[in-house]
């Protein structure tokens, strides 16, 4: 039997994060037992550092990798609109480039504690097929496809994990529809970005009369992305209805379109998990998400504290796991042993709080090394 115990170690436990200060023991793989103080056998000295969850990525578009910073001059819909900056490269660009910068992103994710991460893939059939060739194990890509045409919406859903609609103006409500029971059938995502846009939400409410929430919520979508101008009522409707957010604070901002509703998330309890999308315009680093949405949630509440930064850490670790079926669960005795060690080095060094120091310093430079399934797979 192989048996491992790390000691002195600050454990965020269960689907709550709750701190242990103790240690740990590893046998064949799961995780036999977690306790306060010191092992009575021998042990590896974290030396105070924190054994966390890893991050689960609830949105990205990877292969925009290819065209990092081309965003500059531009504003949202002139890079990710329908007419957008983004589908030129992608089109343009030798698929040789695309996979070497894809798989770049994800090897970057995995080196900054990312063991799985949602995509929407554009380029239909060919596009799904593409990731699925570069994917980078144990880092679970789950590739939500894009169709363009009607006809090709039943074979992209079955070579993918679902449909990622890159908007509810994009296809008529009929075919919405029909997708929506088509996923819903093959027991599949369905997921759309709404409310990014402040204008494109005025202009879907003038055309519709509804909003894209309430459209969403119509269409049965499994979860949604960005809500960045939801209102509060919205977000209880999506909170009523069971249905998701996936917050892209950074992407948000460096496309100039506003500041995801987080605090009010938090206020309405609805339930959010966190994303960077595309890497054309943020590296997919969870570490730097969380720090930025820290600092948009102080920013519209000076009242944040450690309840809140421990939602924040949830959200982008263990809440994910109620959506994504995935190969591991919290850390806590019975799981597979599947979770990061963070370095208690200079910057995470005195913390008075231990959630809101973790959301607001650490960096990928503390991971000391990523186990998975009791595999160190990163030291
Ligand atoms: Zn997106």
């Amino acid at each position: 039997m192989a048996r491992e115990i790390l000691s002195n170690a600050v454990i965020l436990t269960g689907r709550e994060l709750e701190i242990t200060r103790g240690y740990m023991v590893i046998e064949d793989d799961v995780i036999k037992e977690i306790s306060e103080g010191s092992p009575q056998r021998r042990a590896v000295n974290l030396n105070g550092g924190f054994i966390i969850p890893p991050f689960i990525n609830a949105h990205t578009h990877v292969v925009d990798s290819v065209a990092k910073e081309l965003y500059l001059g531009k504003n949202q819909t002139q890079v990710v609109g329908p007419q957008g900056l983004k589908f030129r490269v992608l089109e343009r660009s030798a698929p040789v480039q695309k996979a070497q910068a894809t798989k770049a992103t994800l090897q970057d994710m995995l080196a900054t504690g990312t063991l799985a991460h949602c995509d929407f893939r554009e380029e239909g059939v060919d596009g799904v097929n593409f990731l699925r060739g570069i994917i980078l194990p144990p880092l679970t890509s789950i590739i939500l496809g894009r169709f363009s045409k009607v006809e090709e919406m039943l074979k992209v859903l079955s070579i993918s994990d679902g449909l990622g609609i890159p908007s509810l103006d994009a296809f008529s409500e009929e075919v919405l529809e029909e997708a929506s029971v088509a996923a819903r059938e093959a027991k599949k995502f369905f997921a759309v970005h709404v409310a990014e846009n402040a204008h494109e939400v005025l202009a879907f409410k003038k055309k519709h009369h509804r909003s894209e929430v309430e459209q969403a919520i119509k269409l049965r979508f499994t979860f949604v992305v960005h809500a960045t101008h939801c209102s509060e009522e919205e977000l209880l409707r999506l909170k009523a209805n069971k249905t998701p957010v996936v917050f892209c604070a950074r992407s948000n901002s460096l496309l100039g379109v506003g500041v995801p509703p987080i605090n009010l998330a938090l206020k309405t309890g609805t339930e959010f998990f966190l994303g960077t999308d595309n890497a054309m315009v943020c590296q997919p680093d969870m570490f730097e998400e969380i720090s930025f949405a820290w600092r948009c949630l102080r920013r519209d509440n000076t009242a944040a504290g450690s309840e809140e930064a421990k939602s924040l850490l949830a959200a982008a670790t263990v809440k994910p796991l109620s959506l994504f079926n995935l190969p591991w669960g919290p850390v806590e005795e019975g799981q597979k042993a599947t979770f990061l060690i963070l370095a208690r080095k200079s910057n995470l060094l005195h913390l008075s709080d231990v959630y809101a120091g973790l959301v607001n310093r650490a960096r990928a430079d503390n991971i000391r090394a990523i186990y998975f399934n009791g595999k160190i797979i990163i030291s």
